[in-house]
């Protein structure tokens, strides 16, 4: 077969000649088989003119009129590469950067396209007579592999103190071994930023990096040398393991073995563990000098989003890490490791970043579009020329950097893909960092009610079209009679929607501080019902509680919520579990972990009223049956699973009348509070 191959950026184009039966097999292959990375959205085949070619080439990339982009992820490191890591013999022996098609960064590196070496961040490294000569080789595995590069050529390690002295070593990686072993905190740049990394079997280390980071309890992330250590401290079925080695090499939670010495400080308080594999060599090289397991989080501070500049990270991380490892490979699309779990035998994303970004999904219809996410946990979404393409995970719009970032974000987007939006799309919250971004833009805006933009999301994921009822349980979001909502019934389509029904509402004092202490919400959810919170809050000053008392009284700074995840931190405080909390859905997340499934299905009473053609779940009598079980001493494990139990049960009878009453079997589940497997899956 003769002809050429080349890369628009958004197609690959083959112009292919030769006999119908070869060009009939040729076609086959490529659909049957294509290379590792590929994933063929779509296939059209022409017939074109004879132009009896004399060979087959690549031609070079163009930059093509046509609109839809596709750029990859950012891939594991694949066996053969790490094959020549380990080999002595090879001109790769211990290279950290090494590479090759079927592996390596992508996204993080590109500022452009096409995906061309003068595109990336690579464009600083010329590559030596070797590497070029593997780059032009057709029958080479680096045969166009953007990133190639050797330790003759490519980006290399260097090793620092905490205010960016150099340190003198022979090789970066050893020492950095060294260091970690007597229990140092090491800052490491890794492929989209940095990491902050200690002896996952050294609690001490563990404590001081909590310490010095100011994160009390939220868990710690743990990479293992290889999937054995892993089998060694938790359960997985194939599946997870599965996910857990493949090229995306997402953080996956897992169940910890109860035999495991991990300290429990990794994940105070919890049953699961974030566990990941060493996904490029850098990482691999870290476990060759006897560590097997290294706490990995995320490189930044408090909620900001992760460091990936080196100047900049030693000026932020000098106070949390004792050297830092870095290297003069920058980083230009900054990234976080992604978090998934299995539920209902499925992968369920918790968040979406490093091989998993960029995602497209093809849409029926589309505007130019860009819609910019809520405030607390900011994910951009572009729509244009019929796929809708999603940010990265970008956190907290409250936090300067992270804004930052967004705006960055949008930018980055839009220049990648070529994309100028005609229209904005924000949360109906208008004080949404957001929403005030959008409101500045020239073009047109769109508002979205925050629990219908769950509900479309999961049936565009889905596809679905035809009505549905969605039910979307989360924190916070503003509904559009002004109240908070949270506990809700969704009626309609992605256009529209009415409400069904929701959870009974309840008057909150100061939501932010409500969120951060859940004994306010237990205050203010007592109070509602008529009992003294002064007879339930044995931990809380009295003084405290005629604050609320008196807020709640004359309605200062007070709102109506609907929202199932503040009940589900009044539960919480009543079973025992939390006075306040230090990090997101904490009180929600030990709740679930506690647990005593053995139960069966016990639950608490509650009730479902109808107001105004609205079915309202009472859970007066959740509250009351708690405090109940609560004065019987009942354990805690057991009553976390009877206030499940009946959430879902509720859920479900709510669901039968709504269904009987408008004939709809489709029904969607989405928010925050479904990232509850035990929940999700009952
Ligand atoms: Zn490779
Ligand atoms: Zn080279």
């Amino acid at each position: 077969i003769c002809g050429w191959v080349n890369n628009t950026g958004a197609a690959v184009i083959i112009d292919a000649e030769g006999e119908e039966y070869k060009l009939r097999i040729f076609i086959a292959e490529l659909i049957r088989q294509p290379p590792v990375l590929a994933s063929v959205e779509k296939f059209e085949i022409t017939q074109e003119k004879l132009k009896c070619y004399e060979s087959f080439e690549i031609r070079q990339s163009t930059e093509e009129m046509s609109t839809i982009r596709f750029i990859s992820q950012d891939i594991g490191v694949c066996a053969k590469c790490m094959e020549e890591v380990s080999d002595p013999n090879s001109r790769r022996y211990r290279y950290a950067f090494t590479n090759c098609t079927d592996c390596g960064p992508r996204y993080s590196i590109i500022k452009s396209l096409p995906y061309d070496r003068h595109n990336t961040v690579m464009k600083n490294f010329r590559q030596c007579g070797k590497c070029s000569e593997e780059y032009n080789n057709p029958r080479s595995r680096r045969y166009h592999t953007q990133p190639n590069c050797c330790s003759d050529c490519g980006p290399s390690l260097f090793l620092t103190d905490c205010r960016g002295n150099a340190i003198d070593c022979d090789d970066p990686i050893t020492k950095t071994v060294e260091f970690v072993k007597e229990g140092r905190i090491a800052a490491i740049k890794g492929i989209g930023g940095f990491h902050l990394c200690c002896d996952a079997f050294n609690p001490e280390a563990i404590n001081e990096l909590r310490r010095r980071k100011s994160r009390p309890h939220k868990p710690f992330a743990v990479m293992a040398a290889n999937i054995n250590y892993v089998l060694k401290h938790c359960e997985l079925s194939s599946y997870e393991q599965e996910l857990l080695s493949s090229v995306k090499r997402p953080i996956v939670l897992l169940k910890k073995k109860e035999n495991s010495l991990l300290p429990g400080s990794i994940a105070p308080g919890l049953k699961r563990l974030g566990m990941m594999l060493p996904y490029s060599p850098l990482y691999y090289l870290l476990f060759e000098e006897g560590i097997n397991m290294l706490i990995m989080t995320s490189g930044n501070i408090g909620g900001s989003p992760i460091q990936y500049e080196n100047r900049e990270a030693i000026q932020r991380l000098n106070e949390i890490a004792d050297f830092f490892l870095l290297h003069n490979r920058d980083i230009y699309n900054p990234i976080d490791d992604s978090v998934v779990k299995v539920a209902v035998g499925k992968e369920m994303v918790s968040r979406r970043a490093r091989g998993y970004i960029p995602y497209a999904q093809k849409l029926s219809e589309s505007d130019e579009t860009i819609a910019l996410g809520a405030e607390e946990k900011s994910t951009i979404c572009v729509a244009h020329s019929g796929y809708a393409y999603m940010s990265r995970y970008l956190g907290d719009l409250k936090d300067f950097d992270t804004y930052e970032q967004f705006i960055s974000e949008i930018e980055k987007l839009s220049s990648l893909y070529q994309f100028k939006p005609k229209v904005y799309v924000h949360d109906l919250h208008p004080q949404y960092m957001s929403s005030r971004y959008a409101v500045e833009q020239q073009g047109g805006i769109a508002s979205v009610q925050h629990h219908h933009a769950h509900m479309a999301s999961c049936m565009m994921e889905h596809k679905l079209y035809d009505n549905v009822i969605g039910v979307v349980f989360d924190g916070t979001g503003l509904g559009d009679d002004g109240s908070i909502w949270g506990g809700e019934f969704l009626l309609g389509n992605r256009k529209s929607f009415q409400r069904a029904g929701h959870l009974k509402t309840v008057l909150l004092q100061d939501g932010d501080t409500a969120i951060k202490e859940p004994w306010r919400c237990a205050a203010a959810y007592l109070l509602q019902l008529g009992y003294d919170p002064e007879d339930f809050l044995k931990d809380v000053s009295t003084d405290d509680i005629k604050i609320i008392r008196q807020a709640l009284a004359s309605n200062l700074n007070c709102h109506l919520s609907s929202s199932m995840g503040r009940l589900f931190d009044c539960t919480a405080y009543i079973i025992g579990i939390r006075q306040s909390i230090t990090y997101d859905a904490q009180a929600a997340i030990e709740l679930e972990n506690i647990i005593d499934a053995s139960i069966g299905g016990q639950h608490y009473s509650y009730s479902i009223n109808e107001k105004n053609n609205i079915l309202e779940l009472d859970y007066s009598g959740i509250i009351s049956d708690l405090l109940t079980d609560r004065k019987c001493s009942i354990h805690a494990s057991v009553m976390s699973a009877k206030f499940h139990n009946t959430i879902s049960k509720a859920t479900v009878d709510t669901l039968i009348k709504l269904r009987e009453r408008h004939q709809i079997n489709q029904i969607v589940l989405s928010g925050g509070v479904f990232e509850n497997t035990y929940l999700l899956e009952s």
